[in-house]
């Protein structure tokens, strides 16, 4: 049964509200730390709740701080703010209006859940003890936007106890929340190779060193440490997902640079992958007579969900919405930046459901097509509102 004072009712008479912010977010995207109009819109906003507001933490981050009657915990809830470099493929009327640029990972709709939940919170007056903090994030996408602000002081003054946040799927029927305690989302790592041969005419390759039959030799065997290097149970993906080389059809490639990313759920698989991925590509650049260079950037680290906080997040949907709308989910491969504010404080980022059973909201995530079913939005809102509010009657 939901409970008597559920923030979804509430939530609920904000909807409108709710499309308008995220349909003008969406018009706007902004990319990590240029988040300037989309801060500011932020700002404005908490100011307006009479919430004590930072801006420019961590660059473009805003912090706005729900400050309680009485010292006692401080729970954070954490929503991201920029877009990607993608071109939006909808034709609706709150298209991308910005050319290359489009919010195709829902944060968009993140940043309105948050202002809402804000707006939901400030309602209800200040906690009686302890206080709330709302972290508005650059840069989720790749430029560790989150550790900018832990740097700047995110998670202090006060310090934060407990940390919740969300991420709308759209594998995931609309208003539906998925948990899992644990491991959650994997550690996203960066490989670049560079395999260094020596050109020439592309009738008389045996003179030259062919960069390009090399490379795909390294590609090939980088397989082989997922099927045959690996415990099968123990997840790992090896993307190569950029490849440059060459200068056109007659000519033998001198050099061929790759791209692409790790994924581990695992920290004790993640430390060999550096070894393992260099020693195929020596071996086979060796073979061939050609030379490499090789970096491994460890990025995003794995999400650990909070045992204890993940069971709050079951809690509230089972008292916010109502029994039977949330499920346990496994992890994904995916990577997120919410990781390194998970390994600081106990954590739990969920999943909101966004699909509303048509073609429209069944796109992946970072397709041109992405878009969501804005009835999610109040839900999330108050799942945000709820789960900080749990957290304090408990602490
Ligand atoms: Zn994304
Ligand atoms: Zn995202």
């Amino acid at each position: 049964m939901i409970e008597k004072n559920s923030f979804y009712h509430a939530a609920l008479d904000m909807s409108a509200q709710l499309s308008a912010w995220r349909r003008d977010f969406h018009r706007y995207p902004e990319l990590g730390y240029e988040e300037n109009r989309t801060a500011g819109i932020v700002a404005d906003h908490l100011k307006r709740l009479g919430l004590e507001v930072r801006t420019g933490v961590g660059q473009t981050g805003i912090v706005g701080l729900l400050r309680g009657a009485e010292p006692g915990p401080t729970v954070l809830l954490r929503a991201d703010m920029d877009a990607l470099p993608i071109p939006d493929g909808k034709t609706v009327d709150y298209a991308s209006t910005v050319k290359g640029k489009a919010h195709l990972c829902g944060h968009d709709g993140h940043t309105a859940m948050l202002m809402a939940a804000a707006q939901l919170l400030a309602a209800r007056g200040a906690p009686r003890k302890g206080h709330i903090k709302f972290m508005f994030q650059p840069a989720e996408e790749g430029l560790a936007g989150a550790q900018a602000m832990i740097d700047d002081g995110v998670l202090d003054h006060p310090r934060v106890d407990a940390a919740f946040a969300l991420h709308v799927k759209p594998t995931i029927a609309s208003g539906t929340i998925g948990v899992g305690s644990g491991t959650f989302y994997a550690a996203a790592d960066r490989i670049r190779i560079k395999i260094i041969g020596r050109g020439g005419h592309a009738a008389a390759p045996h003179q030259t060193i062919d960069a390009i039959p090399i490379a795909a030799q390294v590609i090939t065997a980088l397989q082989t440490i997922a099927s045959r290097q690996t415990d099968p149970l123990d997840s790992v993906v090896v993307t190569i997902g950029q490849i440059h080389g060459g200068f056109a059809s007659n000519v033998i490639a001198p050099e061929v640079e790759m791209n692409g990313t790790v994924r581990t759920l695992n920290p004790d698989l993640q430390k060999l992958m550096p070894a393992r991925i260099e020693r195929i590509v020596r071996g086979v650049t060796e073979s061939f007579g050609a030379t490499f260079e090789f970096d491994y950037k460890f990025s995003y680290p794995i999400v650990v969900n909070d045992e204890s906080i993940t069971d709050l997040v079951r809690q509230t949907a089972d008292r916010t919405l109502g029994l039977g709308r949330w499920f346990n989910e496994r992890p994904t491969m995916g990577g997120e930046d919410f990781a390194f504010v998970a390994r600081e404080v106990p954590s739990a980022l969920f999943w909101l459901g966004v699909n509303d059973g048509t073609e429209r909201t069944s796109y992946p995530l970072h397709h041109p097509m992405f878009d969501l079913d804005e009835n999610a939005l109040p839900v999330g809102a108050a799942m945000l509102a709820s789960a900080a509010w749990h957290y304090m009657e408990q602490a």
